[in-house]
């Protein structure tokens, strides 16, 4: 198998398994008993709470371990609309990942008014539109770091300072940043941000919340005292220790990590766009993440690509979904002007470390092939 969808989940490390199995097995305890069994484990939490703080540049105590990216999506923006609730207005972005955007729809439903900024052909939106954007009653302006789909990078920290400014709340989805970026939150004014263990070689059902230490908050799962009374439920002690391994893991290799999955990127984007003749890349080319490239490849669906990469044994992602037995064109590719055929013509390939140049090689052979099988039985389209 060649796996190039890593930003769809990630493998997990061999070392973050290993420092994990232990409290799966023989540290059982709870980490809010008195005991020092219960608390030999707290401590492995505080542990791994100094190393997610570590790679994104905050304190400790900053950092609220929740069930994963989209948990701390929600946390954040019901936080922002119990702290204040005469503000009912929400902005956000017309690319954001289902987790923040579903529950905006969910929130418009019930009354709330959000504002969704648009992105240009390269997939980037406009700070002058987001601050008009911003009114007296704007509870909180949510805007992922990194785009899940193209990679593409907004202005993060630009768009914070603006709101700083503007007295608003300011959440950004970095699910896919962390890790991937250089990230050092005591130099902006970013009040939440959310990550997600299983897209940086950690398990699945873990992710945190980073929450400024000024910021006033409002929790979402009320219960126990547990994250200092901010998130309640016994924690995810296994998945949290490896959270922390993968972390520092991310955080000591992210240069190499750069360098090597960039190059990795770049071959193979260069390489489609020379070997198969009508395929563009989507998003803006330069600031964007070093893993990611969408291929938009005339005349080809998606679905029926990736049925033959499948059985190849090539797994990449459609830019696409199947939802309610229709293909549903991704509404960030939508949102960047491409048209329905056009986005239903696209692939993220997403790579990792795990990945090497023989794999490219050998997709690129591999898809090369698939493009020409489905040229052939579709007349009067381009030959590869
Ligand atoms: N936000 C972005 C940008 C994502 O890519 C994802 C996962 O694909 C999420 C949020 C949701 O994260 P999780 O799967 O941990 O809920």
């Amino acid at each position: 198998m060649i796996y190039f969808d890593n930003n769809a989940t990630t493998s997990i490390d061999p070392a973050v398994l290993e420092v994990m199995l232990p409290f799966l097995k023989e540290e059982y305890g709870n980490p809010s008993s008195a005991y020092s069994f219960g608390k030999r484990v707290a401590r492995a939490l505080e542990h791994a709470r100094e190393q997610v703080a570590a790679l994104v540049g905050c304190e400790p105590s900053e950092i609220l371990f929740t069930s994963c990216g989209t948990e701390s999506d929600n946390t954040a923006l019901q936080s922002a609309l119990s702290i204040d609730q005469d503000r009912k207005h929400i902005i956000t972005s017309k690319v954001e990942h289902s987790a923040i955007i579903k529950h905006a729809e969910a929130l418009a439903r019930r009354g709330y008014e959000v504002t969704w900024l648009d992105v240009d052909a390269k997939g980037m939106i406009d700070l002058s539109q987001l601050e008009a954007a911003i009114r007296p009653d704007t509870a909180i302006v949510s805007l992922m770091w990194a785009n899940n789909e193209t990679g593409v990078l907004f202005p993060i920290e630009e768009a914070a300072e603006i709101c700083r400014k503007q007295q608003t709340i300011f959440h950004t989805d970095a699910v896919q940043a962390v890790g991937k970026i250089p990230i050092n939150l005591r130099a902006t004014s970013i009040q939440f941000l959310s990550l997600s263990g299983h897209k940086l070689h950690a398990p699945k059902g873990v992710g945190a919340l980073y929450v400024n230490r000024r910021a006033r908050f409002f929790p979402f799962l009320i219960g126990g005292g547990q994250e200092e009374k901010r998130r309640g439920g016994t924690e995810n002690t296994a998945s949290i220790v490896a959270l922390g391994k993968a972390a520092g893991l991310a955080g000591a290799h992210i240069q190499e990590e750069d360098r090597f999955v960039r190059e990795l990127r770049d071959t193979f984007e260069q390489q489609a766009l020379e070997r198969i003749p009508g395929v563009t890349v989507n998003g803006d080319r330069e600031r964007r993440i070093p893993n990611t490239t969408n291929l938009s490849i005339e005349g080809i669906d998606s679905e029926a690509i990736l049925m033959i990469l499948d059985q190849q044994g090539v797994c990449c992602s459609a830019g696409s979904a199947c939802t309610t037995g229709a293909l549903e064109p991704s509404h960030v590719l939508r949102a960047m002007g491409l048209s329905n055929e056009q986005a239903r013509a696209s692939l993220r390939f997403s790579f990792g470390r795990t990945n090497t140049m023989e794999e490219v090689n050998r997709a690129l052979q591999i898809l090369t092939r698939a493009v020409k099988k489905l040229r052939e039985m579709t007349p009067g389209v381009l030959a590869a």
